[in-house]
């Protein structure tokens, strides 16, 4: 289970966490108006994880590093002003400017940390207190990150004033209060923000170091659709951080918008989960892309299902269910996913062992079949989906599943399909649908 940031964010309560103030706040302290953050009190924290690994759930944190928001304090600072997008073109002279740069959590007194963040620990800021002024400030002696996103010319930075993570004081202070977190709640891996406006040196090196408290999974957040820069991030973090596949989300989301005309043979392609499987986190949608938030792209509710079943019933890739398909979103009016969802989730965990056969060979029907394990009884599974209207695929099982007969788990089709004495069988779907054919009467009903 991903939580969301647990810190103290510069709106408090409001804050989903993103805006981060104080990382060593996790609602424990009367810092921007309450002591507990939006998800409750540090102790409710603790104990909620606590409670997960007592029911054999691991714990990803979510990790903010890239920013800081909510400053105690103005300092007068010399900056010039960049392009907005052409961070490398300057323009103007260079100008005092009064940024919130001064963070000394007087409400926390020192406790775990006196490291107090000043103007020198960051690269910049999009505020000028004295003229009221927003605008993409590069403070005078320093630079932008290196290693970042090429977008904008250079993608360092993102909001709020970004750190810099070439400055010594910075990286052995986050060290330490990676140290102090991890020791603190006891979880068990990182998700880690925005990844792309940080430096890739200093995250590889900041995680490694992370693991050597404990081996911690590691997931970044990326979020670029183009896969070879997916690639060379991976390999500039020498395959030490998976990423999310944000590839593949943007082919469900596409393909949700076809109307019945995406080429489904095609529903990989470009994805991190196809290229380089071992380091991808499949998801279909979270809370960047629901609707009313910045990276909107949410897929269509008929497409959901034949995307979960996608993530969830393969061999690869480490599927992410976001919460807000499985309980809605009520701000926006979004509708939990009907109980389907859920079929697949224990369609994953019933049957979803065992080599796997692809037949991604049609632009609308299309499915694969896991062949099941020994360890896992009545394993195995055939999945067929449709874009457009229903039919069928021809699906060789083997011998193993010699004179079976199959039902869809999710309800969504009628009737059984029989294999012949060679293990053949004729597993089909409705149209826009996804059906998941597991044998009649295995043990889990
Ligand atoms: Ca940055």
């Amino acid at each position: 289970m991903w939580l969301p940031p647990a810190y103290k964010a510069a709106s408090g309560k409001q804050d989903a966490g993103y805006g981060v103030y104080d990382l060593y706040d996790l609602g424990e302290f009367d810092q921007k108006g309450s002591i507990e953050t939006k998800y409750g009190t540090k102790d409710e924290y603790l104990k909620a994880i606590y409670e997960l690994h007592k029911n054999n759930i691991k714990v990803y944190a979510d990790i903010v590093l890239n920013h800081k928001m909510g400053a105690d304090e103005l300092e007068d600072v010399f900056a010039r002003e960049a392009e907005r997008d052409n961070r490398n073109v300057e323009e103007g002279y260079i100008k005092k400017i009064k940024a919130w740069t001064k963070y000394t959590f007087p409400g926390r007194h020192d406790k775990y940390s006196s490291f107090k963040w000043n103007y020198s620990h960051f690269n910049g800021a999009d505020w000028d207190e004295a003229n009221k002024e927003n605008a993409l400030f590069r403070f005078c002696g320093r630079h932008w990150d290196e290693n970042v996103d090429t977008e904008n010319g250079n993608y360092d930075y993102l909001m709020g004033t970004d750190i810099d993570f070439d400055n010594e004081e910075v990286k052995e202070e986050l060290r330490k209060w990676g140290r102090w977190y991890i020791n603190t709640t006891d979880i068990d891996g990182l998700r880690l923000d925005a990844v792309k406006h940080i430096s890739s040196t200093f995250m590889k090196e900041w995680v490694a170091s992370m693991r050597e408290i404990k081996p911690l999974d590691c997931v970044g957040e990326y979020w670029n659709r183009n896969l070879d820069t997916l690639k060379q991030y991976i390999e500039k973090t020498e395959k030490t951080i998976p990423l999310f596949d944000v590839p593949l989300h943007y082919n469900f989301f596409e393909a949700s918008n076809a109307g019945g005309n995406y080429d489904m043979g095609r529903i990989l392609e470009g994805s991190l989960v196809k290229e380089m499987p071992d380091m991808a986190v499949t998801f279909v949608d979270n809370h960047d892309t629901e609707p009313g938030q910045a990276l909107f792209s949410f897929v269509q509710p008929w497409f959901k299902p034949l995307a979960y079943a996608i993530i969830l019933l393969r061999r690869e890739g480490v599927p992410c269910v976001f919460y807000g398909d499985y309980y809605g979103i009520p701000t926006q009016g979004v509708k939990p996913m009907d109980s389907k969802l859920e079929k697949l989730t224990k369609a994953r965990k019933y049957f979803a062992y065992g080599d796997q056969i692809d037949y991604f060979n049609d632009s609308s029907v299309v499915g694969f079949a896991r062949l099941g394990d020994s360890e896992h009884t009545d394993s195995g599974l055939v999945t067929i989906m449709s874009d457009s209207t229903g039919g069928s695929k021809q699906v060789n099982l083997g011998e193993k599943f010699a004179n079976t007969s199959f039902y869809d788990y999710t309800g969504n089709a009628d009737g059984i399909v029989q294999t012949d004495a060679f293990g053949n069988g004729n597993f089909y779907c409705n149209g826009g649908s996804v059906s998941v054919w597991v044998k009649c009467g295995n043990i889990y009903g």
